[in-house]
């Protein structure tokens, strides 16, 4: 990646007010959130970016050091590495001390303070496209991991944990990049400082077990995928028995006729071109029983007859419901049969002129142009 200016990271001048920095900080910070870029590396790369641009400009003394001698003056200043955070975890903790959790990303996950396992565990469950738009309630197996009897949740054979040799029992290692160095949890103690030199092997050295339990859940109207619940108190448990939650994903079901974009539906209504002649009035099935839409021969194909608060309760405000949305097919009939043929021939003949407009308008046309090619 580029080596970008920690004031064009944040896009701001160099003069910027800690108002203006704090604001661009927040714009930015929401945009490349993880939670909203799942799986996108470039997204967090520019996560961490725009954090470790922010941890410096933010604070007005490491301001001033960098103005002065850029990225390098940094380094060596007191702390956790000179520009403050590096690590996920670190970029997590000054996001959400700036901004709380209110952001509707829900919490960030928890980690076991054992370290060998998260303690937030998450699961998919698929629901039925009826169950997602009106809510229900579902009994599912969560399996979520206990420490373990035989090395009391450590891991270790008979739960005797050795100081850690990668980082000599600090929990944390000096890293370099560049000219840079922060200073990193240890990856192979997470920070514990302590590992296992045999592993347990009851748990494989996981520290945990295995167990399932049946959790009830009550699922609001209107989730859809791409939403997370959280339930509380149903994650992993950990040697001093904090219990973390468990994030539920949904995959739901596609409906053979009706078709859901976000809180909005669409049912497609086909109709003979001879029921918009006669102006007939037909029912169309919706997520209530029905709507009524009156045909008319103006009506064209693929037009839209919108109904407003009929679509899917909006999962976040129940008051506030979706459009339900009848998108017409006209259908003409593309064989005829003779008695058909002569029926439509018939018809034709009572309008008269009428049904050749095309003629008394380009009869005209027909003879200026001969005019032109003489
Ligand atoms: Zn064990
Ligand atoms: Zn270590």
């Amino acid at each position: 990646m580029e080596d970008l200016c920690y004031y064009e990271v944040l896009q701001v001048s160099k003069d910027a007010t800690t108002t203006e920095i704090k604001k661009a900080y927040r714009k930015l910070a929401i945009k490349y959130h993880p939670d909203k870029n799942q799986g996108d590396k470039e997204a967090e790369e520019k996560f961490k970016l725009i954090n470790e641009a922010y941890a410096v400009l933010s604070d007005p003394q490491k301001r001033e050091v960098y103005d002065m001698y850029g990225k390098e003056g940094l380094n060596g200043t007191s702390g956790r590495g000179g520009f403050g955070a590096s690590n996920m975890d670190d970029i997590m903790d000054i996001f959400n001390s700036m901004f709380g959790e209110s952001f509707g990303f829900g919490s960030r996950r928890q980690q076991s303070s054992t370290m060998n396992y998260m303690l937030d565990i998450e699961q998919e469950i698929e629901l039925e496209f009826n169950e997602a738009i009106f809510g229900c309630e579902k009994e599912i197996t969560v399996t979520y991991l206990e420490p373990c009897n035989s090395c009391n949740g450590t891991g270790a054979k008979d739960g005797e944990l050795a100081t850690c040799g990668y980082c000599q029992g600090q929990g944390q290692v000096v890293m370099r990049q560049g000219f840079m160095t922060f200073t990193q949890e240890c990856p192979k103690c997470h920070g514990t400082g302590k590992t296992a030199s045999e592993k347990c092997k009851e748990c494989k050295g996981i520290g945990g077990i295995k167990k399932s339990e049946k959790v009830t859940i009550s699922i609001p109207a209107g989730i859809n995928n791409g939403n997370r619940l959280r339930i509380p108190g149903k994650g992993n448990i950990d040697r001093y028995g904090h219990r973390g939650d468990l994030y539920i994903h949904f995959d739901i079901e596609e409906d053979e006729h009706f078709v859901r974009d976000g809180d909005d539906i669409y049912i497609e209504a086909p109709v003979f071109f001879t029921q918009l002649l006669l102006s007939e009035e037909i029912k169309v099935p919706s997520l209530e029983g029905e709507v009524s839409i009156h045909l008319s021969p103006k009506i064209r194909d693929k037009e839209h007859f919108i109904f407003n608060n009929k679509g899917v309760p909006n999962v976040n405000n129940p008051h506030r419901r979706g459009r339900f949305i009848v998108q017409i097919k006209v259908i003409y009939p593309t064989k005829l049969t003779s008695e058909q043929k002569e029926l439509i021939e018939k018809l034709n003949e009572s309008f008269g002129l009428e049904s050749k407009p095309h003629k008394s308008i380009f009869e005209s046309t027909f003879e200026r142009i001969k005019s032109w090619i003489k």
